[in-house]
């Protein structure tokens, strides 16, 4: 059945909603396809939610054809599987918690890895029940910190999860190419532009991952590629790291040379471009260059919260000209999370002199006891302009492995567009995001927690292997509209349009629209799906601004043209509109559907 304008239960509006900060959100709103229920949770309206089982349709497809099975978990979960895997408390404040009538804890489930891995468990015992790959397309629940861009990162949002259960790792592996596969042929059939990187496996746990990043401006992953065809998420980038040498002709080659470590004032200067400055007025090199930043070691001390509440404060150097990159910290202390460190922070430990903090006070056997961790920029035998742990003094030519170390290593300095790539071929070039799927080699890690054994062909009991495997189905259409979209309205691609044509009937001759009804009657016989504008009191101005905002690609007007015996079919995308005699206009629309 055709929907119909006039009946449709829909009102597009004129105004921007005033939360929109992305443009595909406000034009989602504005053309009526989703509407705002609570901070990151979003009702889907009529024209919305066809959208939304377009996608469904095509990732359903695509599962099924690698022979993955349906099924649908409860969102309201009980806690002891949960429990079980430790997330109950590593997944913190994102976790919606509640507890029912008697008492009992319960959660809505952020991701269901735990109860595909119990239902295996309940129904398989033996190495000839596998391998088998399971999913499900539901609402999850994540009270994340920060809901943006509507369906973008909701609270409450559909993905599709996967899992993969076999007996052995070369099976994980086989399972984990074939989802490979079938998100390539997801993405394409979705329409925009992406990239498959590597990605940190973060909470998850697990080894290998990679990630399917719409490529995106605006998007909230930054992801890194070179020449090679390497490319991964900044999170996931490891560069590499030079040990400092034990032997001692190669440590007094790497820095013999070198002058020895110096104090000297540098009053004022709590912030890198003071102390630059100062050095250069004060202390210029030898060398006859400028200090700048980068000859600088910055200490930057926060504070980890670990899933428990215990608080650890951590110490991380890195050279002065970079930032600590937030998503690339976080990554690599998941699950604690990362918080500033206070001056209430400050006052427990006294050895700390803010602005002035140096290597020297620094590390898990010095005086503060703050774990210490150094970025690999920070290569054995460089030499620094650092904080002397005094109000007011720098330390100068201190050098890494001779004057000072550290606890390890942490990868956590921005990556920046030309820095050497971590593979060796050439530089890194950098780009912006958005996650839309991701695939994880679990391996054992929940079906041992969970005790998911099965028999093998020796009759001995070993521990399933697991992949999972994510794509978030909201977010797509987020993606799409935030890709597909101009100044006046959305452009739908042709596969997630919430109808293949938008007939608008324009005039107040009957017989335009009886005409149009006509039409709309010869399309959906051949199996084309129609919204029909047929509302009597509005004028065509109306009509066609709100076919542009609702962004159906094919437009087919009925209009005064029909006198002369002619209709007129409209590319939403490229502006430009022909006349079709209105005998052809069925044999027209269907062509351009189907092209
Ligand atoms: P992100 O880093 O964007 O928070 P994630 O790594 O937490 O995502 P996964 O746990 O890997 O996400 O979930 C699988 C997929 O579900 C993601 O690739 C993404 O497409 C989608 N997804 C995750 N969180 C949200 C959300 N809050 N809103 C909409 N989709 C989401
Ligand atoms: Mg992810």
């Amino acid at each position: 059945m055709a929907l119909r304008m006039s009946t449709l239960f829909l009102r597009t509006l004129r105004e921007d909603p005033a939360d929109a900060e992305l443009p595909g959100h406000r034009l989602l709103v504005r053309a009526g396809y989703v509407r705002r229920a609570a901070p990151g949770v979003y009702t889907w309206l009529p024209l919305g939610l066809k959208v939304l089982e377009k996608v469904k349709g095509i990732v359903r497809e695509e599962m099924e054809a690698i022979g993955d099975q349906e099924l649908a978990f409860p969102s309201l979960l009980p806690r002891e599987p949960y429990e079980a895997t430790n997330r109950w408390e590593e997944y913190g404040d994102n976790l919606f918690r509640l507890t029912d009538r008697k008492g009992a804890d319960m959660l809505l489930g952020p991701t269901h890895e735990e109860m595909f891995t119990l239902a295996v468990k309940d129904l398989y015992t033996s190495y000839k029940d596998l391998p088998v790959s399971l999913f499900q397309m539901l609402p999850k629940y994540r009270d994340e910190a920060r809901p943006r861009a509507g369906v973008l990162r909701g609270r409450e949002f559909v993905m599709k999860d996967a899992y993969s259960f076999d007996v052995d790792e070369a099976g994980l592996q086989r399972s984990y190419e074939k989802h490979r596969g079938a998100y390539v042929r997801v993405f394409d059939r979705l329409g925009f532009d992406y990239v498959a990187v590597h990605a940190d496996s973060g909470a998850m746990g697990g080894s290998a991952s990679e990630e399917f990043l719409a490529v995106m401006d605006s998007g909230e992953d930054t992801f890194v590629r070179d020449a090679s065809g390497y490319a991964a998420n900044v999170e996931a980038v490891r560069m590499p790291v030079v040990p400092v040498p034990s032997d001692e002709a190669a440590r007094t080659e790497l820095w013999g040379h070198l002058p020895a470590a110096h104090v000297e004032p540098t009053p004022d200067t709590p912030t890198i471009e003071t102390l630059v400055d100062a050095a250069n007025a004060s202390h210029p090199r030898t060398d006859g260059r400028a200090w700048t930043a980068a000859d600088t070691l910055k200490n930057v001390v926060v504070m980890l919260v670990h899933p428990d509440g215990t608080r650890e404060p951590l110490a991380i150097g890195l050279p002065g000209d970079r930032e600590v990159d937030a998503k690339r910290l976080e990554a690599q202390v998941s699950p604690a999370e990362v918080e500033p460190f206070e001056a209430a922070d400050f006052e427990q430990y006294p050895a700390l002199a803010k602005g002035y903090i140096g290597p020297g006070v620094l590390g898990e056997e010095r005086a503060t006891g703050i774990r210490y961790l150094l970025d690999p920029l920070v290569t054995p035998g460089s030499a620094w302009v650092t904080g002397a742990d005094e109000h007011g003094k720098h330390v100068f030519d201190l050098v890494h492995g001779r004057d000072f170390t550290a606890d390890g290593t942490i990868h956590a300095a921005t990556i920046r567009e030309g820095d050497p790539s971590p593979t060796g071929e050439g530089t890194l070039t950098l780009a912006r995001g958005v996650e839309m799927g991701h695939i994880f080699q679990l391996g054992t890690k929940y079906a041992e927690a969970l005790g998911l054994k099965v028999l093998d062909e020796n009759g001995k009991l070993v521990t399933v292997q697991m992949g999972s495997y994510g794509i978030g189905v909201t977010r797509a259409v987020g993606v799409v509209a935030e890709t597909h979209h101009d100044e006046i309205g959305l452009v739908w691609p042709r596969a997630l349009s919430p109808v293949d044509v938008h007939v608008v009937a324009t005039g107040k001759d009957a017989a335009v629209l009886e005409k149009a009804e006509e039409l709309t009657a010869a399309l959906e016989a051949q199996g084309v799906s129609v919204l029909l504008d047929d509302r009597p009191k509005v004028s065509p101005g109306v009509k066609f601004k709100d076919a542009e905002l609702i962004g159906v690609p094919t437009i087919l007007v009925v209009g005064k043209g029909l006198a002369d015996g002619e209709v007129e079919l409209k590319d939403r995308a490229s502006g430009t509109a022909r006349a079709v005699p209105v005998d052809d206009a069925v044999e027209a629309v269907v062509a351009e559907v189907r092209s």
